[in-house]
């Protein structure tokens, strides 16, 4: 949805990615999404980023998503501030007054996100990077540290064209309906009726 209608429309190719309860991605290629052999293409929140640091519930230790997801950075900001409802939004929020404790945190989760997204550059040359989801309504507070980690680490890639997600909560329903219809397109008609 994001890539044909959303934030990428227009871009044939894009990686989109989620930073929410954890981090996923969406390979987009030729109005389509890639979704490899067995379903698992994508999974960037899986891409180790911090060796042997903090365990992961898919069992590998130093996963992106155990750093730069929005769950992540308000666990992390909750334990720092000692306020134990605090969210990604309150760190967010902190950032922006200032809070040099908040950046802290901020800068930890925005460079693991940098080195996560290079490695899925580096391999995928996607043009158009969209990134969503709830760390992402963080805006300039988010964008402007990433796009600057992620130049910082490029040598030869090409810088992709970094946007903000367009359709919010909707994405994911709408996405779902794009697919339904085209997997309609794709069932051969029957031209037999039956009575
Ligand atoms: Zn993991």
């Amino acid at each position: 949805a994001e890539g044909r209608a959303g934030a990428g429309r227009g871009a044939d190719r894009f990686l989109f990615v989620a930073l929410g309860t954890g981090i996923a991605g969406a390979i987009g290629l030729a109005g389509g999404v890639e979704a490899g052999a067995n379903g698992f293409a994508g999974e960037i929140g899986h891409i180790v980023v911090r060796p042997g640091g903090r365990p992961c519930p898919c069992g590998q230790t130093g996963c992106l998503e155990r750093y730069a997801s929005a769950a992540a950075v308000g666990t992390t900001w909750a334990e720092e501030s000692g306020r134990p409802d605090a969210d990604a939004a309150d760190c967010a929020r902190a950032v922006a007054a200032g809070d040099p404790d908040a950046a802290r945190v901020w800068t930890e989760a925005v460079e693991a996100l940098a080195d996560g997204l290079v490695t899925a550059l580096t391999l995928l040359d996607p043009g158009t990077l969209i990134v969503g989801g709830g760390l992402a309504e963080a805006g300039d507070v988010l964008f402007r540290p990433l796009g600057a980690a992620i130049e910082r680490r490029l040598t030869f890639q090409a810088a992709p064209v970094l946007l903000p997600a367009a359709l919010g909560d909707a994405a994911g329903c709408l996405g779902a309906a794009l697919l339904a219809q085209d997997l309609l397109q794709h069932i051969p008609q029957t031209t037999e009726v039956r009575t």
